[in-house]
């Protein structure tokens, strides 16, 4: 399945790669001992280094080294050794220190390998080109004045890492695809929230497009700071087509860098693409080369958690589910966990069905994650227990459900207060069945002269005069006996 967009000069693909930006999970900053704790009161969190005042100098944080690494092998990535911290030299108003400390020449991290989950249940593999580590700047507040603007230095020198995958992404799909599978790594790992709308997970997205059939690479435009899976997506197809309209327009795609304006719907110019050298990166020479072991990278690796991935075989492997319900159970490591838990004791299909099926539905309904579900994997765990023992029939236990949403109640005491014991007394079925049959002669014939389909209406039947509780197989069994006379 490509995707491919038709102009009127003929059929053109999208190649599509991503810049990430990261913000690592640790408690103080990347050169600074200031917290890192969101929505803070505006400069609560800044040091002397992190306002760059005359004279401080960086200290390396050892966590964020560790969380770097360890996003590394969550990649499948190379680890280097040996690293180096460069400046970037740029002015803005929110960067104090007149340049950022960024890891351009030697990464701490190379070549990786991230593997997309798409919507038909295929996988395919993208090239992670390499991950740096670098210092986040403050933030400028445009909104709180009508004629001046604040800076908050909050965020200043807060750890980030970029991620820069290679430009295998061939469709806004992809692009979702990538993003929600970069996150579920980053979160299984512990070592970025993800939260795009807290702004600790930022994407650039890198668009060119080119004839089918083309092998070069054209002009790329990057859109910056993309807040959401969403509107990356969007910003794909929007920058996509504008591209084909330059092209087809006879002109040419400058190599830029333009903003998305997602209530426009549309990407504009912001500055002129820049390149490295304008930057003049060069070495800190306030931090030596950083230099790790591979016994400190064994380290790190012993104490991986299952990733999604290997989870993912796992599921398909033990418990027989499709690579799609496998996907979708692993996404999220507490919808994994919550999954895990309702499965122990029983069959893995059918409690992968009623959370994939019954419990996704409520919670999309409702607007609420796993973590606020308002039925416990303990409770759906005990649901599927009487189902199991013949309490309840399949059907009764979706309303018992249902009661659970609602009322929060264990589903035992549920079908004691409202009755619902399934009849397994054949005894009980039998008259209810006599009873039907007696009164309604006509549909009685019209089986006996080969209607064979008619039953159902007889299971609809008897199933509505014992209020639904009647053992279906039990029904189902006695009602042809009885039918055929
Ligand atoms: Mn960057």
């Amino acid at each position: 399945m490509s995707y491919v967009l038709s102009g009127q000069t003929g059929d053109w693909e999208v190649v599509i790669g991503l810049e990430v930006h990261a913000q690592i999970i640790s408690k103080s900053k990347l050169f600074s001992g200031a917290p890192t704790a969101y929505g803070a009161e505006p400069n609560t969190q800044v040091s002397l280094v992190d306002a760059a005042m005359p004279g401080m100098l960086p200290v390396i944080n050892e966590y964020c080294i560790e969380q770097a690494v360890r996003t590394g092998l969550g990649l499948r990535a190379k680890i280097n050794l040996t690293s180096v911290f460069d400046r970037k030299n740029y002015f803005y108003a929110d960067l104090p220190q007149g340049y950022q400390i960024s890891q351009l020449y030697h990464p701490i991290v190379g070549e990786g390998t991230v593997v997309l989950d798409l919507a038909d249940g295929t996988t395919r593999e993208v090239g992670i080109e390499r991950l740096h580590m670098e210092q986040d700047a403050g933030k400028s507040l445009h909104d709180q004045d009508p004629k001046r603007s604040f800076i908050d230095l909050n965020r200043s020198g807060t750890a980030l890492m970029e991620i820069v995958s290679r430009p295998d992404l061939k469709s806004p799909e992809d692009v979702g695809a990538y993003l929600r599978k970069l996150r579920s790594i980053l979160r299984y790992l512990g070592t970025c929230d993800g939260n795009m709308d807290e702004g600790s997970m930022r994407c650039d997205v890198n668009v060119s497009v080119r004839k089918v059939g083309e092998t070069g690479l054209r002009n790329r435009a990057e859109v910056k700071n993309v807040n959401s899976v969403r509107f990356a997506m969007q910003a794909v197809e929007i920058e996509a087509r504008r591209q084909i309209g330059v092209y087809e327009d006879g002109g040419q795609v400058v190599q830029e860098t333009r903003l998305f304006d997602s209530v426009k719907g549309e990407t504009r110019t912001m500055r002129s693409k820049e390149q490295a050298h304008d930057y003049r990166y060069f070495p800190d020479p306030d931090l030596l080369p950083l230099v790790i072991t591979q016994d400190y990278v064994d380290a790190i690796k012993a104490t991986l958690p299952e990733l999604p991935d290997e989870r993912k075989r796992r599921y398909m492997g033990d418990f027989g589910l499709s690579s799609y319900d496998a996907g979708v159970l692993v996404a999220e490591r507490r919808t994994a966990q919550y999954f895990e838990e309702v499965a122990a004791g029983h069959d893995a299909k059918l409690a992968a069905n009623w959370v994939i099926t019954n419990l996704f539905a409520v919670l999309k309904d409702k607007g609420v994650g796993i973590a606020e579900s308002p039925v416990a994997a303990s409770a759906l765990s005990k649901l599927l227990d009487l189902l199991k023992d013949g309490t309840i029939s399949g059907r009764i236990a979706k309303d018992v459900f249902e009661i659970m949403v609602e009322t929060g109640q264990d589903p035992a005491a549920i079908v004691e207060e409202k009755g619902l014991r399934q009849i397994t007394d054949t005894g009980a079925i039998e008259a209810a069945i006599d009873q039907v049959i007696a009164d309604n002669p006509a549909q009685v014939e019209q089986f006996r002269s080969g209607n064979e389909k008619i039953i159902g209406w007889f299971v609809g039947q008897v199933m509505k005069s014992t209020g639904g509780k009647a053992n279906p197989g039990v029904l189902n069994k006695l009602l042809r006996e009885k039918l055929k006379g």
